[in-house]
């Protein structure tokens, strides 16, 4: 027997099913029209923001990183949550003008942006920030070619690290940000160049539960923010983009993070910010925290079989749309994450089966020697956290099995 991960609260049993948003997972699939279907639930996302809110000072603005989840719905919904909105590519940038988002609350990460991604940001009023000098100066070249002055922020890679992130991404040799001590230089160069300055973008990692940990890298976040600002003695920095790195539990034993903890420290700084600080648009970006929980993958049970004495349960789902509850996005040692029967949903379970997706792979499994309610074939299966990093994140052409269906209630 392997353990599931905790199933995110918020979700109930209705008629012995899963229920989303008032509707069971049954009628969920017959209005969406079959399997496999993601649902993100809006009461869920609404919930999350109000519990962030009320945990962090005021002050702080809340941005959502798109590549979590850039269903359109999705986008939309956040559009009346969030502060901002945080993207990564030319795709992203289409996806959140299409949806009527505001390009002045949008900025711009990642490596290798071509110049046709930066002349639609700069066109379209969007702050990019900049992981190279090489970049910026491209930005700022194509910004007097428009006659428009680029917004442009400068995204630190920094000397230090989140401690126990999922997905490390600062900290010695990186393709992400500009090493630290030479930001000053760069900042100079784009300001006296007439670019509109934006400040910068300091993130050192995702995944993260320990409130400690996360406090203490944003707590180094403004101290390295302080000390630039004043090297690149420009006054006090228009905006700080801190980061993001919330994790949420997908595994057993994972804990939420204490976010009261993290709400009290931060503001314990934000009482004592230095001079380049204080006037300060401060913001952090989140991606999974936000969404993650919200979402459930639904997949039909297609056979049942029986080898050397382990049950299969063989669903119509699989890897190509929850690669990471496969195990095959970014982690070593493959876990199971939160999964159920939802047609079973909190009934007691009673054997031990192994649920596998419909792909031709050893690679293709969605729970291990889990522990279920016996499950037969036109059950529905449930995986749990499949609000990020989900159907956009998973190889949906493998096999030429296409895209699942997605529906925001
Ligand atoms: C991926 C990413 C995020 C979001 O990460 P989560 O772990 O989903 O919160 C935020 N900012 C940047 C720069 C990223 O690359």
């Amino acid at each position: 027997m392997k353990p599931l991960g905790p199933i995110p609260t918020g979700y109930e049993s209705r008629d012995g099913e899963l229920a989303i948003g008032g509707k069971t997972a049954r009628e969920l699939v017959a209005e969406a029209g079959g399997t496999p279907l993601f649902v993100y639930s809006k009461a869920h996302l609404d919930a999350r923001m109000a519990e962030l809110r009320a945990a962090m000072p005021e002050r702080l603005a809340i941005h959502f990183a798109v590549k979590a989840n850039p269903f359109r719905p999705v986008i939309e919904h956040m559009a009346g949550l969030v502060d901002g909105f945080d993207i990564a590519s030319g795709g992203e940038l289409a996806m959140v003008t299409d949806a009527g988002i505001d390009p002045a609350l949008v900025s711009f990460a990642g490596p290798g942006k071509r110049d046709a991604e930066l002349e639609a940001a700069i066109a379209a009023g969007v702050t990019l920030n900049c992981e190279s000098e090489n970049e910026a100066r491209r930005a700022l070249a194509i910004g007097s070619r428009l006659g428009a002055a680029p917004r442009i922020a400068i995204r630190v890679n920094p000397d230090f690290e989140l401690r126990g992130s999922g997905m490390k991404m600062g900290g010695g040799a990186k393709p992400f940000g500009i090493d630290a001590e030479r930001v000053p230089a760069l900042a100079r160069e784009v300001i006296a160049a007439g670019a509109d300055w934006r400040g910068l973008h300091i993130f050192t990692g995702s995944q993260a539960l320990d409130a400690e940990a996360i406090a203490e890298t944003q707590g180094n976040v403004l101290d390295l923010a302080d000390r630039l600002a004043r090297e690149i003695g420009h006054g006090p920095l228009p905006k700080l983009n801190m980061g993001g790195g919330l994790g949420i539990p997908y595994f057993a034993g994972d804990a939420p993070v204490d976010l009261d903890y993290v709400g009290e420290e931060l503001s314990r700084r934000f009482a004592t910010l230095p001079e380049t600080l204080e006037t300060t648009q401060l913001c952090i970006e989140l991606g999974r925290y936000l969404v993650g929980e919200a979402g459930v993958y639904l997949c039909e049970v297609v056979d049942r079989k029986v080898s050397h004495g382990e049950t299969y349960l063989v669903t119509d789902g699989g890897l190509h749309h929850q690669l990471a509850a496969s195990g095959n996005f970014g982690t070593v040692v493959r876990r199971n994450y939160p999964v159920a029967i939802a047609t079973r949903f909190g009934v007691e379970a009673d054997e031990e089966a192994n649920v596998v997706g419909c792909l031709c792979t050893p690679l293709d499994r969605l729970a291990d020697k889990a522990m279920l309610p016996r499950a037969d074939v036109g059950d529905l299966v449930a995986v749990f956290c499949a609000g990020a990093y989900g159907a956009s994140a998973s190889p949906a052409n493998f096999l030429g099995q296409g895209s699942a269906r997605e529906m925001l209630v």
